[in-house]
């Protein structure tokens, strides 16, 4: 611990630094990678396939094999690298591997490793075990590069079983009243997590085309969900039902010409906050989020032993003060992550 002190606390001038923050993203010297960057670059490694951290126009794509594929349908013919979970590569002076995120199914951590020098790059994690995708695994290392998306002590989050609870007793009292319940969800991760997560024997699971789309990219390599149906290829809506749709799509006209009577609901971290939810003007709020709350950053931060904190997207302001007044060295790191999942 004292040799990562010496090397990572000081203030090397940035070229000397395993990672350096550039403005095309993080860089890898040792290897001549970016990791998530957000200009094009020849090579790159890519966390997860949210757009903020997955952009088009690189090279190549390093990424676990469900990321690739998710990769292939929102970028198309871009040159996969497939790399499995904790499978070390060699990549010129640095020892690469990718290790469970828990905010996706596929998502990654990224490690470099450089002379006995190891580096952690969260990008977007979750800690709470979710079921569907594989569950954030801490990685022991030097410097932990962190988002902050929840970084705030008012993000505190519920078990999933009781959010899915709430969702279920919505639901449920919606089709006894005869309304279609209608629950917007990110597309990509949440909408899976939903349908995972609620009750299937309370009535048919409907999908905007949207999420059905990446239901089938998810189904093809592997990943298990329920049964859902995509509501374009219904002529009738069957009573009871549960639609899931991008947030943008839950209040459109479609929504109301389509599935009847509705009742509206919305399911994000964002959900904790009131002035969110009135804004909204959704039916029902769930706090359901894929990122972890500001518990779960700690516990993250805490299992990896890192000395050395760099936070990239959020709540960083109040986060990075909190980690400097309680035992760790921490920086700020601007970047360009963080757009996609604004409403996530
Ligand atoms: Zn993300
Ligand atoms: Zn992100």
């Amino acid at each position: 611990m004292g040799l990562a002190l010496s090397v990572m606390s000081t203030n090397l001038p940035n070229m000397e630094a395993m990672i350096q923050f550039t403005n095309r993203g993080l860089y890898v010297p040792a290897a001549d990678i970016y990791i998530d960057p957000w200009r094009p670059v020849d090579r790159a490694v890519i966390t997860h396939a949210h757009a903020d951290h997955a952009r088009p126009g690189h090279g190549a794509y390093l990424a676990t094999p469900d990321t690739c594929v998710m990769l292939r349908h929102r970028l198309g013919q871009v040159k996969l690298d497939p790399l499995t979970y904790m499978t070390p590569r060699q990549i010129g002076g640095a020892q690469i591997s990718l290790h469970p995120a828990g905010h996706l199914p596929g998502s990654a951590q990224v490690r470099v490793e450089v002379a006995g020098q190891v580096w952690v790059i969260s990008g977007d994690y979750k800690t709470e075990a979710d079921g569907l995708c594989e569950a954030f695994e801490p990685v022991i290392c030097h410097s932990f590069v962190t988002e902050c998306t929840f970084g705030l002590p008012v993000f505190n989050w519920l078990p999933q079983a009781q959010i899915g609870a709430q969702i279920d007793n919505w639901w449920r009292q919606n089709a006894s009243l005869g309304l279609t319940s209608i629950i917007g969800a990110y597309s990509l991760g949440k909408a899976q997590r939903l349908m995972h997560c609620v009750n299937p024997d309370i009535g048919p699971i409907l999908t905007h085309s949207a999420v059905e789309g990446t239901n089938r990219v998810l189904r093809e390599a592997g990943v298990t969900l329920p049964k859902t149906q995509s509501v374009s290829e219904l002529d009738k809506i069957p009573k009871g039902a549960l639609v899931i749709a991008p947030p943008s799509a839950v209040d459109a006209a479609w929504a109301k010409k389509k599935l009847g009577p509705i009742s509206t609901g919305f399911a994000s971290g964002w959900m904790q906050l009131r002035g969110v939810r009135r804004r909204r003007g959704v039916g029902r709020g769930f706090v359901m989020s894929d990122h972890a709350d500001w518990n779960g950053l700690l516990d993250a931060i805490k299992s990896t032993n890192a000395e050395n904190i760099y936070c990239t997207h959020g709540y960083t302001d109040i986060f990075n003060k909190y980690l400097n007044e309680n035992g760790w060295y921490s920086q700020i790191v601007p970047t360009e992550f963080g757009n996609e999942e604004a409403g996530e």
